[in-house]
């Protein structure tokens, strides 16, 4: 049983009062109390971003990777040991513009991951500047005159890309933002989670007060299974209010569940076998 003592570190979160990661970061403990995530069964990964810091504030095992490099480093840590309970925190800038890549293809082969994007749409760590998920004529500081670009939709990206769960949560209704963490680590498969987080020091747009008054939860009876529709409902942002919850569910085999070299058990509990290098030369040559 994991108690919120477990997870303390003697570092006190160094977020601006209001942020949105503190709300990410105790939804995240609720979860791990509640699902029994600790030091013994659970990793976690960040990028480069205010994001990344939650490193510093979770017990866990963790590694802050290169800037958008979050994901890779996270396949590895599933793919030694796929046991783990492996979560992936990143930012909008991390993931979608250095990590771009990555995302996509984690997607494609369905890592069994649990993907939390902080998504303050806009680099915070580095004072504001636009990101890949800023608004179409957002003022920022790279882009005082207003944004030139347009979004990309975090939802239908996924969606498109192969991920096998789609979920959009607002991080100031924590008991929401939890049971959606804990249903997506449930899940077996790449698990996305667009968090809307507000950054109160860069973001005057994105506050809690708007995300308050236009988001709405999807209706009760919604079917995740509806991968037409479920792009229908991703394509609402920006056009009325914006829908939270799950928006797409697929059972599909994991990338892990399909290599037989680790059905049995992970690689990291198999025997090393030793090998000069010549051997390996002459084998392989
Ligand atoms: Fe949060 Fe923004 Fe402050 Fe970063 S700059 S800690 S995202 S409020």
């Amino acid at each position: 049983m994991t108690k919120i003592d477990d997870l303390k570190t003697p570092h006190f979160p160094s977020w601006c009062p209001g942020c949105g990661n503190l709300n990410i970061w105790s939804s995240f403990k609720n979860a791990a109390v509640q699902e029994g995530w600790d030091n013994g069964n659970s990793a976690i990964v960040a990028g480069i971003g205010c994001h990344g810091h939650i490193v510093n504030f979770m017990k866990m095992n963790s590694f802050e990777g290169l800037h958008g490099r979050a994901l890779p480093v996270a396949t590895g840590v599933k793919m030694v040991n796929h046991r783990l309970n492996v979560f992936v925190f990143t930012g909008d800038g991390d993931c979608f513009g250095e990590g771009g890549n990555h995302f996509i293809h984690a997607c494609r082969r369905n890592h069994d991951l649990t993907v939390l994007i902080h998504d303050n749409t806009l680099y915070a760590l580095t004072t504001g500047q636009t990101s890949p998920l800023s608004e179409h004529g957002f003022k920022t500081k790279s882009t005082p005159q207003g944004n030139p670009d347009e979004p990309f939709n975090p939802l239908a990206l996924a969606i498109i890309s192969g991920a096998t769960f789609v979920a959009r949560a607002y991080a100031g209704d924590m008991p929401k933002l939890t049971e959606i963490i804990v249903a997506a680590n449930k899940h077996k498969g790449l698990s996305l989670i667009d968090i809307l987080q507000p950054c109160v020091t860069f973001n005057k747009v994105c506050t809690h007060g708007y995300y308050r008054e236009n988001t709405y939860y999807l209706e009760p009876d919604y079917d995740p299974t509806n991968k037409q529709k479920a792009l229908d409902r991703a394509f609402e942002f920006g056009e009325k209010k914006i829908p939270l919850g799950i928006f797409y569910k697929s059972d599909k085999p994991s990338y892990e569940e399909q290599i037989p070299q680790i059905k049995d058990k992970p690689l990291v509990e198999m025997p090393l076998e030793r090998a000069s290098a010549v051997e390996l030369f002459k084998k392989y040559t």
